[in-house]
């Protein structure tokens, strides 16, 4: 059975798609289905009406997190929906990205998202191009790493918590990682990496 909505600690997060334009080395789904006992690789992607049945009574929750087996804004107009649906409930709205939302939809996204999201978590997981093409594999290939920073930088002008994150992975240099985060003025967050 397909798992669109599954709580971790005290929040509940959405999976709306298994479409990603990365193929990260490091990425659950390259070996398994699913995560913490929930089956997440999608027969189909949900509809709006199936993730608000999905969700039931957000307010159970302390937040509400858009990340999913696959990149969450490949579907931006439901995650506007669905947020929407959301902050009018007055809840904690957070995406997880990989920062590349631009370039899969050729426009700048950020501002359809201000007053609906509260954090944005964007993947690092790289401190150079090259870097990134080499562990994380995107479809647009080393332009993605500029991409993200773009992104990130868009992202301070409309959501007011904007985080990014980095696994340790791979012998990436996260003393320089840091350096980047603050640059952009963003915090950065140090994942584990999970075998
Ligand atoms: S960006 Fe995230 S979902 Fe996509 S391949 Fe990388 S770790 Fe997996």
């Amino acid at each position: 059975m397909m798992t669109i909505a599954y709580q971790i600690g005290s929040g509940l997060y959405l999976n709306l798609t298994n479409r990603c334009t990365n193929n990260c080395e490091f990425c659950v789904r390259r070996d398994k289905s699913g995560l913490e006992g929930h089956e997440l690789w999608l027969d189909r992607e949900p509809d709006f009406t199936e993730v608000i049945k999905a969700i039931g009574d957000p307010t159970k929750y302390a937040e509400v997190v858009f990340v999913g087996f696959g990149e969450p804004l490949t579907r931006i107009e439901l995650v506007k929906q669905v947020a929407q649906w959301l902050k009018d409930q007055q809840m904690p709205v957070r995406i997880n990205t990989n920062g590349q939302a631009n370039l899969i939809h050729g426009r700048n996204v950020l501002p359809e998202l201000e007053g609906l999201v509260d954090t944005i978590s964007i993947s690092l997981n790289a401190t150079s191009a090259e870097e990134y093409d080499r562990l994380c594999h995107s479809v647009y290939g080393e332009e993605a790493y500029t991409a993200l920073l773009d992104f990130t930088k868009e992202a301070k002008k409309y959501i007011p918590n904007v985080i990014l994150s980095i696994v340790d992975y791979g012998g990436v240099d996260i003393t320089r990682a840091k350096d980047i985060a603050s640059e952009l003025g963003v915090k950065l967050r140090v994942r584990e990496y999970i075998e």
